[in-house]
Formats: structure tokens, C-alpha cells, sequence
């Protein structure tokens, strides 16, 4: 069978090693034509279309090392998946063994203690689901089908943020089965150096196998949901965004987005795919104090539709999963805000006003709060001075529209662009994205993470990533 090489090669290893590796693993070997070699492959992205050679699908630790280990020795480039929900699909590489974690989907979590270890294949829901059985939350984003591998690794931000910072700010441990393939341990007291790195350099040093989180007493009943107005209403919506995420609490997190109405059952049928402007907000702290702050927005205008309730918090974490299915063609552009100008939100109105496709947002979601607690260089995810994050989210059906969905994103970001802190979320590039914007997204901190790049990947196995090439390779 060929093999994609590290270098961009070509190598053909023999049937024997490929079955030598099918006997070492506890879960399964696939090519390309078995059935579930296609649920492997394929990512939440319909624009990446990737075809590894080999799939292993992984059971657990030995599964990791067994896959590492064959990688190693035949040269063969590797690509891990945890959620497969990047939007560059980095999870996904041709000619590559991909190593597939999505069996290891379990959640262990020690109230007392109140910390959740979640396996590398979990995704956002199976731990909110497993927490807030005890009312507890960690610090995780906004859409349940995403991975929490990857969202963690390259730093994480949700409904939370403000009370706790980023989620990486947030993870006791992590273990991960490294380039050797060993099964190693990181934390503040354990290989701190790999721990630093991890928490923001994404699967640049390993395969991680289980992420330790740090829980928040949380629910399990808040206030949220969404408000929407016609968007003629939105410099009103967005005065009273900015205003109250000047002076709301870290208790409250809102995101404003602009969009044609979606076909959702809370709006009236004559509003679905008219423009709109709405603004999702989550108090997750005292319910009784949530529906005093959020009254304000309840009682702006006259609304089309109002969904900003007490809810279960796991319910409020899975709101925006209709809005993003598996399968549509996606293109985003991105940039941390330091503030919402009246220059910019003119702005932001107008290329909202031109979206192509019923199915894309202008999204401002509100960071800040807790995140500027720690120092610059606490980790490599940075960027403590965001307030806000900007995206710009295309997503559509049918490649012939490519080009018209693409070209709304990038307009609308390079006119935007002037207005950002000068950082961005390095889990927001797209797959076009060049060496600079990644550099944007990493701060000052790539020159110490290819130091350790060095130390614990100095060839480079794990390079289907926002790869830091190692120092001196
Ligand atoms: C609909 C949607 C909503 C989102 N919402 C948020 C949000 O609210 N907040 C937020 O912060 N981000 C959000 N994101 C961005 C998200 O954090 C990234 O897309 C992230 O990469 C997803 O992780 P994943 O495990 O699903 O990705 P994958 O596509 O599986 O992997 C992404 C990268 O991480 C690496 N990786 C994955 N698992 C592991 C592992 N176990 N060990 C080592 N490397 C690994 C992969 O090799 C790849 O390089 C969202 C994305 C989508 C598509």
C-alpha cells in the first residue's frame, strides 16, 4: 500500500506491516473503500475533501502508541481527528494514516474534586451532558458537536469566558501520547514545559488522549436563548450590545449576529430567511439576577422573536447546533475586536446587509472579562487584550456558489480587518490562511513554542496542524 511520506513522498509499505499494525489494535484498521473508512475521513466542512490511506480508528492509549509507532517507523505522515470540527480540516490529510479518536468519547468526573477528565475524542456535549448532572460546567464554546481536543488546544472560548478565562486557562492536565510514543503526563508540575505549549499550540507535540478540567458550580438552570429583531432595528440592538457589554457582569456573555432569519420554530414562518438582527445571551450565574440584567434586552423595540428564558445551561449549549450542521460548504474570516467603534458597526451593517447565502452570519461574540487576569505569556493562546470576536461565517450549499460565498467573507473582512486588535483565533483560520495570520494568531510566543517543538517533536511527525517547525529544523 502507498503512503504519503513526511517529506510530501511517497512510500509503499508492505501488507505484512499493515497487518502486523491491525493485530496491535484494540479497535479497527480501514482503507479507502471499506464503509466506515467514509465516516472517518469526512469533516464538518464540506469544502475539505481529504483521503488518507489508512484510518485507526483507536480504543485507547495502546491503540495511540501502536498507530504513533507505525508512523515512525515507515516515515508515513500523520493526521489525528478529535471532533473533526476545524474549519481548515486540518484533521484530514491525503495519503496519511489518520488516527481517528471519535470511540474515545468518555467522561469520568470527580465532584469532590470537581474536575471532569475527558478522552481526546469527546465532544463539547458528552461533557456538559456528564457534569451538569452534578451542576457543574468547565469552560467550553458554543456548539456541541465541536471536539473538545481541538477546541481546547487552540485555546477554547464560550458562555464561560468571561467568568474563567479561556478554556486552556482552565485544564489541570493533559495526557498525550508524544513522538516517541510514550504515554506522558502534563500539568504546572509535570513536563511543564509540554504543558505550556499544549495549551494553545494545538497537536503540534502529541496525540492527546485525555484533557483535565477544571468545573465551575453552573446551573443547572440559567437565564438564556436568543432575541431577534428585524435588522433594520440593529444600530439600536447594537448600542445596547456594546452598552451592556461594558458594563454587564462577567455573569453575562452575549453574542450579536446579523443574518437572514433561519427556518427555526421560534420565528414566524413569514421572517425565515428575511435579514434580522439578534443577540444570544447567557446569565450563567443567580437565575433571579440573570432575568434582572438581561431585561433590558427583552424590552428593546418590538421583537420577532424572544427566546431569552430560564433553561437547563446543557440545553443552552447546544442552541446554535440547528445553525451549523455537518455537511454544508463553510468559509470564515476572523479578527479579535479590542472595541465596537460606531466606524466599525456602520461597517459591520453594511457588508451584513450583503450576505449571499441563507445560511451565513456576521457574528460579534463578547470575550473579555476574565481573560486579561493572567499574564501575556501565561500560554501561547494570547491575545488577552480581545473584547470581541469577529466572524465572518459563510456557509452554503452547492459548489457552484463557491465563489460568491468566499468573495462575501473576504470583502467583508478586508474592509473590517483595520479594526482589529492585530491578533486572531488560530482555531477561526481557514485552510488559505497564510504564515503571517497564524503568527498574528500566536502572538510573540512561536519562537518558545518551536523550542518545544524541539525537545519533544524534533522531526516533526505532528505536522497536519498550525505546524511551529522546531528550532533549528
Ligand atoms: C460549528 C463550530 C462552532 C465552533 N464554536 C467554537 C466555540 O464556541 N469556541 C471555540 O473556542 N471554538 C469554536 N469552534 C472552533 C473549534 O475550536 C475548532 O474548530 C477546533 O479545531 C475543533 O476541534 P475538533 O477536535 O473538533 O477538531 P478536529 O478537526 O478534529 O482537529 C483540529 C486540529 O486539532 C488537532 N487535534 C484534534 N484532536 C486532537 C487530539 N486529541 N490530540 C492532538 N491533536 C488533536 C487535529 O489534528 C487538528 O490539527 C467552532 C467550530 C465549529 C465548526
Amino acid at each position: 500500500m502507498k503512503l504519503r511520506t513526511l517529506e510530501g513522498g511517497e512510500i509503499e509499505v508492505e501488507a505484512s506491516a499493515i497487518d502486523a499494525l491491525k493485530l496491535r489494535l484494540r479497535g479497527a484498521l480501514f482503507a479507502p473503500g471499506e464503509p466506515e473508512y467514509e465516516a472517518s475521513r469526512t469533516v464538518w466542512n464540506a469544502m475539505i475533501d481529504r483521503r488518507p490511506a489508512l484510518v485507526a480508528r483507536c480504543l485507547g492509549n495502546a491503540d495511540v502508541v501502536a498507530a504513533v509507532e507505525f508512523a515512525r517507523r515507515h516515515g508515513v505522515l500523520l493526521c489525528i481527528k478529535g471532533g473533526g470540527h476545524n474549519i481548515a480540516g486540518l484533521a484530514v490529510a491525503d495519503g496519511a494514516l489518520l488516527i481517528d479518536l471519535s470511540p474515545m468519547r468518555g467522561v469520568r468526573v470527580d465532584v469532590p474534586a470537581r474536575v471532569a477528565s475527558a478522552q481526546g475524542g469527546c465532544l463539547l456535549g458528552d461533557v456538559d451532558r456528564e457534569t451538569q448532572l452534578h451542576g457543574l460546567a468547565a469552560v467550553l464554546g458554543f456548539v456541541s458537536a465541536t471536539g473538545v481536543a481541538g477546541l481546547t488546544l487552540g485555546g477554547g472560548f464560550g458562555y464561560l469566558t468571561r467568568r474563567w478565562g479561556w478554556t486552556t486557562d482552565n485544564v489541570l492536565a493533559m495526557e498525550l501520547v508524544t513522538a516517541e510514543g510514550r504515554v506522558v503526563r502534563a500539568s504546572e508540575s509535570e513536563n511543564a514545559d509540554l504543558f505550556w505549549g499544549l495549551r494553545g499550540g494545538g497537536g503540534n507535540f502529541g496525540v492527546v488522549t485525555s484533557i483535565d478540567y477544571k468545573l465551575y458550580p453552573v446551573g443547572p438552570e440559567i437565564v438564556g436563548g436568543v432575541v431577534a429583531w428585524p435588522a433594520s432595528e440593529a444600530p439600536k440592538v447594537l448600542e445596547l450590545y456594546r452598552e451592556l457589554a461594558t458594563n454587564g457582569p462577567n455573569e453575562l456573555t452575549m453574542v450579536a449576529l446579523m443574518r437572514p432569519a433561519p427556518p427555526a420554530p421560534w420565528l414566524p414562518k413569514e421572517w425565515h430567511g428575511r435579514p434580522i438582527v439578534a443577540m444570544l445571551a447567557c446569565h450563567s450565574g443567580d437565575p433571579a439576577e440573570g432575568e434582572r440584567v438581561v431585561a433590558s434586552i427583552k424590552k428593546l423595540g418590538q421583537p420577532i422573536g424572544d427566546v431569552l428564558v430560564r433553561r437547563p445551561y446543557a440545553q443552552m449549549q447546544g442552541l446554535l447546533d440547528a445553525t451549523q450542521p455537518k455537511g454544508r460548504r463553510y468559509y470564515w474570516k476572523s479578527e479579535y475586536l479590542g472595541g465596537l467603534d460606531d466606524a466599525m458597526l456602520e461597517r459591520y451593517r453594511a457588508h451584513a446587509a450583503e450576505i449571499p447565502s441563507p445560511h451565513s452570519a456576521a457574528i460579534l461574540f463578547q470575550v473579555g472579562g476574565a481573560i486579561d487576569r493572567l499574564p501575556a505569556d501565561h500560554s501561547p493562546v494570547g491575545n488577552r487584550d480581545a473584547r470581541f470576536v469577529l466572524n465572518l461565517t459563510s456557509a452554503w450549499e452547492r459548489a457552484e456558489d463557491d465563489g460568491a460565498n468566499v468573495g462575501w467573507a473576504r470583502a467583508a473582512w478586508e474592509d473590517l480587518r483595520r479594526f482589529s486588535t492585530g491578533g486572531n483565533y488560530v482555531n477561526f483560520l481557514t485552510e488559505d490562511e497564510s504564515p503571517e495570520r497564524v503568527a498574528a494568531a500566536l502572538g510573540g510566543n512561536l519562537g518558545r513554542l518551536a523550542e518545544v517543538k524541539a525537545k519533544w517533536d524534533p522531526t516533526n511527525l505532528f505536522r497536519a496542524n498550525r505546524n511551529v517547525v522546531p528550532r533549528g529544523g
